[in-house]
């Protein structure tokens, strides 16, 4: 990959634009804008993205440009995140910018087996075979144009079908092999993975196809759904099915509906709601939260009716908490799951019902109280009891206090009681263990910062300052001063300073405390004038040792001058001690 392309193309894209398409941003200063850190566990918004094109977390210290982004959220090579950055924008690649590392080779031909794949069961869905899966799509009151806008198809019963496509095609049997849509016999030859299956795509966010599940047609077939495995492309707990189609209308209505299944969430889209994902057969997992957070933070849970299925809401509401999520639980009646509920009762009647959604607690409180005698006090401190885990989870003191006042009282604690059982409650949910404080980095003081922001701002005369902090011994004593040398350094070379040009002179720890420093420098609203920088500069000369010196000497020789012998003297005194705490401390 051609490094000075991804030089240009980063110059080019709006990394604030590109970031918000995953993260949800707010303005937060003159360059900078903050949301959710998609990459660690948090409430309140320690992500920052700058306009100077970089992005800073200061809860995991998460950093990097617009490519490392799109990498880590895309888990994308080097050279696939610049021709994803590239094509997304209109931006023509340089001919001899083709993938050179086999990873990226690898994942293109799964990627296009991954196409090959999906025409060529769509193609099934429509002929001679597909006419058992089209049947069972039409029980299920799944229209024409459902089953074109989700893609779906079906899987030759022989196993032979796709194999012998993606062989004509060329792929070469280590391709074949990684890609998940075969299995090799024991004598090296291929099968189809699926066989006489009905098959849904599972896009990435892009939009690509990724993976599939596959829904046995026949009571033989074994298990009754089976997935795509992880393969170069794909990583099972990191994706939703349906949020490429889903994120806009998420961020729209600001809320997404969770279901279990395929067909609920085709169900569900069909009925006209659009912000529906559903798990691809997995357990919810933090990383998959994490890619809803970005476009909202309120999620409707709908999972299945049954007992299993309103544990298995438990488990996952637990982690929607913890990742900041604000959940509410649909129920519906009549044991239907989320598309026979469309079906059956109506998109009104489902509206309702997501208009109708508890409050988890609630929900969770019901669910206690049917469980437990609420006549007596037992039973009553029993239900809260039964509470206090889930309530723990809430990161936030105030917040978490404030929801067991609410909860207590929606259990309907008696008068009499309220005042032991509250505060055995309120006090076993006060009871969490914080996280330590982290340890304070080394101080930065406010005119290092500010000259380093003037330094990294495209201020006309700034040179000058480049050389008066040369010959500056404090900056080398300083919190930043890596930072200065690096910028210092990055001139001598002719280049010019920029927060990329410093950045990739530096240590990791540094990196950080320079992205914490234009981040922090931009929102405290200062405007970084070449005046401004010169205050930084004069502030830090007053404290640095050789320059007070030089201004020491000068007056001395100033006073002798004039024939002030007194003040020489005391001046020279002054010089004296100045020089033996130098001494001392150096
Ligand atoms: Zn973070």
């Amino acid at each position: 990959m051609d490094f000075t392309f991804a030089q240009d193309l980063k110059s080019r894209l709006d990394i604030v634009s590109v970031v918000g398409e995953r993260v949800r941003l707010r303005k937060a200063g003159a360059n900078n804008y903050q949301g959710l850190c998609p990459f660690h566990t948090e409430k309140t918004p320690s992500f920052s993205v700058s306009a100077k094109g970089f992005y800073y977390c200061f809860g995991c210290q998460a950093k990097g440009d617009v490519i490392n982004f799109v990498r880590e959220m895309e888990g994308l090579t080097f050279a696939e995140a610049v021709k994803e950055l590239a094509d997304r924008n209109g931006i023509p690649m340089p001919k001899q910018a083709q993938y050179a590392d086999d990873e990226s080779r690898l994942r293109a031909a799964v990627f296009q087996m991954h196409e090959i794949a999906a025409d060529s069961f769509r193609a099934n869905l429509r002929g001679p075979a597909g006419e058992t899966a089209r049947a069972y799509l039409a029980r299920r009151g799944v229209k024409p144009e459902t089953i074109e806008q989700f893609g779906l198809g079906y899987s030759d019963r022989t196993g032979r079908a796709l194999q012998r496509v993606l062989e004509q095609r060329g792929f070469t049997p280590a391709q074949l092999d990684k890609s998940g849509l075969v299995r090799k016999r024991d004598d090296g030859t291929f099968y189809d993975f699926f066989r006489g299956r009905l098959m849904f795509p599972i896009h990435n966010h892009m939009g690509k196809v990724i993976a599939f599940g596959g829904r046995a047609l026949s009571d033989e077939d074994n298990p009754k759904y089976l997935n795509s495995g992880d393969t170069p492309i794909y990583e099972k707990k990191k994706v939703l099915f349906n949020l490429h189609r889903a994120k806009e209308a998420m961020r729209k209505e600001d809320r997404v509906i969770l279901v279990e299944g395929y067909m609920d969430a085709i169900g569900v889209t069909a009925a006209g709601f659009h912000a529906v994902v559903a798990l691809c057969g997995t357990a919810f997992t933090t990383d998959q939260v994490r890619s809803l957070r970005g476009h909202t933070q309120k999620i409707v849970v709908n999972l299945d009716p049954d007992p299993a299925g309103a544990r298995a809401a438990e488990k996952h509401i637990q982690m929607l908490l913890e990742e900041g999520m604000e959940v509410r639980i649909v129920e519906l009646d009549g044991g239907l799951d989320p598309d026979e509920y469309c079906k059956d009762r109506g998109a009104a009647a489902y509206q309702d019902r997501l208009q109708n959604a508890k409050g988890y607690f609630h929900w969770l409180a019901d669910r206690a109280r049917s469980q437990f005698d609420m006549r007596t006090t037992e039973g009553q401190v029993a239900v809260l009891k039964h509470l206090v885990p889930a309530v723990q989870r809430i990161p936030d003191r105030l917040e978490r206090m404030q929801i067991a006042i609410e909860v207590a009282g929606y259990v309907g604690v008696d008068q009499a009681n309220q005042g032991m059982v509250l505060d055995a409650f309120k006090k076993s949910v006060a009871d969490r263990n914080e996280k330590p404080m982290q340890a304070p980095a080394e101080m930065v003081r406010a005119d290092e910062k500010g000259l380093l922001n003037v330094l990294l701002s495209d201020v006309p005369g700034r040179e000058e300052l480049v050389r008066a902090i040369q010959s500056l011994e404090i900056l080398q004593r300083v919190a930043m001063r890596r930072i200065f040398q690096a910028a210092i350094a990055v001139h001598a070379s002719g280049l010019p300073i920029t927060f990329d040009t410093v950045d990739s002179r530096l240590e990791p720890a540094d990196q950080s405390m320079m992205a914490v420093a234009v981040l922090s420098g931009d929102s405290e609203g200062n405007e970084f004038t070449l005046e401004f920088g010169a205050r930084c500069l004069e502030s830090l000369q007053r404290s640095d040792g050789t320059y007070q010196k030089q201004e020491l000497k000068k007056r001395v020789k100033e006073a002798e001058r004039t024939g002030d012998l007194t003040e020489a003297l005391r001046l020279a005194q002054e010089l004296q001690t100045l020089e033996r705490r130098r001494d001392r401390a150096g």
